[in-house]
């Protein structure tokens, strides 16, 4: 297989800005007070698209890793999820008469861990969300597990309430690494779960890896990758550690010492991707990989690769419904995010009040420029008569600016720009974040640039 060459270090020490991830466009930090429960069903009302894809949230874990960024509640108390299904109960009831004209294409459960429920309680909320949402025959159901907590006969549950596609934190197996971010774990264990689900019935396995973790180098990744490899999964996410100890008090039990230096990073980063592509895994976007018949990889070569909060898809024409804490709906011309803690959550729901607390209203140009920096990220190229006609504007008049700020990577044969496409060459793939940000009306402020990851 061919494998392609994404590591020019000139080039990605010129490119290596601050900046978004563009889950979204507008991204989160432009969320504002103004936007309510009313905004989310105007939108269900005039949205033209009739498939939804639900996204739940289980935001309890039952230890910390201290690398972790993410919204969770660390508990041992299981029935927490009891009560925290009640409410959901609740949510879901109130949401289901504004989308009851849509059919539900995918169904993803987040976190946290949503391994944290027992299978009683997958059933329970499964049942609920049936009951209250038109799903389609073939709804696409997947599901994020810590593997330290599942078993096999878990799994066999999870597969017999649906769930077909699993995603499991395997983040690097080296001992020394498990120990520094608190997540120690058995790599055969792993390895178990992940035969057993296709023995039951999952169609697809993907393995969560992290670089830039503490004591990582290139000698330990090695022996990681070719875990992972051994294991045949259909995905691959690779994701790069953010040391923010600032913002995720977590992150200050690792410290700066046990870092790798930026040029192990890089290379640590290098040698995954390498190694995956040898495999016969495709890159897919920035930050995935897919074999080269999975139906990511497909969508890539075809041009129909699309982006939402949950990363990559196949399907960008869904309107996207959050539900529980912290979860973000993405529907038609607004983003809304429910609350970020349980108790302004539940406070929420039994005051009957808006649940979802904040967000943005989409412009028309907030809309335009989400379709033009989308093509770019999910598939290199923007086709110019198309955004023209879709939306009525001289494409070269109206981003004359952004055309102009692309002069570097036009220079450094990164970018082409014609009268018909803009297109990034493949090897320029990591640099998307960067080529994408010229299309970003909302980076001028200097402030909000600090506040995003480098993007390696
Ligand atoms: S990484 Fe996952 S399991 Fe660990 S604390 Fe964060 S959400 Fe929980």
């Amino acid at each position: 297989m061919q494998t392609i060459d994404f590591f020019d270090p000139a080039l990605l020490n010129k490119y290596n800005l601050n900046g978004p991830r563009y889950t979204s466009y507008p991204t989160a930090l432009e969320f504002n007070e103004s936007i309510n429960d009313t905004n989310l069903i105007n939108a269900a009302q005039t949205s033209p698209n009739g498939e939804l894809s639900l996204y739940v949230h289980i935001p309890f874990c039952h230890s910390l890793c201290y690398y972790c960024g993410c919204n969770k509640i660390i508990t041992r108390h299981t029935e927490k999820a009891d009560r925290y299904l009640d409410y959901l109960a609740k949510e879901i009831v109130r949401r289901a008469p504004t989308f009851n004209h849509y059919r539900v294409q995918q169904l993803h459960l987040g976190g946290g861990s949503p391994s944290f429920l027992s299978t009683k309680q997958h059933t329970r909320l499964m049942a609920i969300l049936r009951a209250a949402f038109q799903f389609t025959d073939n709804v696409q159901c997947s599901i994020e597990i810590d593997p330290r907590r599942v078993d096999p006969d878990y799994l066999s549950s999870l597969a017999s309430i649906g769930y077909r596609r699993l995603s499991i934190g395997v983040q690097d197996i080296d001992y020394n690494v498990q120990q520094a971010i608190n997540r120690i774990q058995s790599t055969q264990h792993i390895a178990d779960l992940v035969e057993h689900a296709r023995q039951v019935g999952f169609e697809s396995v993907n393995l969560d890896l992290i670089y830039g973790l503490p004591h990582q180098t290139e000698d330990t990744f090695k022996t990681t990758l070719a875990a992972v490899k051994a294991m045949d999964p259909e995905r691959v996410s690779l994701f790069s550690y953010a040391h923010l100890p600032d913002r995720f008090a977590a992150q200050r039990k690792i410290k700066d010492a046990w870092l790798p230096s930026p040029q192990t990073k890089l290379a640590l980063m290098k040698q995954a991707t390498q190694s995956l592509q040898e495999a016969g895994y495709q890159l897919i976007g920035i930050d995935h990989f897919a074999k080269a018949n999975d139906e990511l990889a497909i969508a890539q070569r075809h041009g129909a690769l699309h982006r939402n909060f949950q990363g990559y898809t196949t399907r960008g024409d869904l309107d996207l419904l959050g539900l529980g804490v912290s979860s973000i709906s993405a529907v038609h011309n607004i983003y809304g995010q429910n609350p970020k803690t349980l108790n302004e959550y539940y406070a929420a729901i039994d005051a009957q009040s808006s649940v979802i607390c904040k967000g943005v209203l989409l412009s028309q140009d907030d809309m335009l420029r989400r379709d033009v920096i989308m093509q770019l990220m999910c598939n290199l190229n923007v086709a110019i008569c198309d955004i023209e006609s879709l939306w009525q504007i001289n494409f070269n008049e109206y981003f004359a600016a952004a055309i102009d700020s692309l002069g570097p990577f036009i220079d450094d044969a990164l970018v082409s720009v014609t009268t018909q496409h803009i297109k990034v060459v493949p090897r320029a793939r990591l640099l998307l974040r960067t080529i994408c940000m010229a299309f970003d009306a909302y980076l001028g402020k200097q402030l909000h640039r600090q506040r995003y990851s480098r993007v390696i």
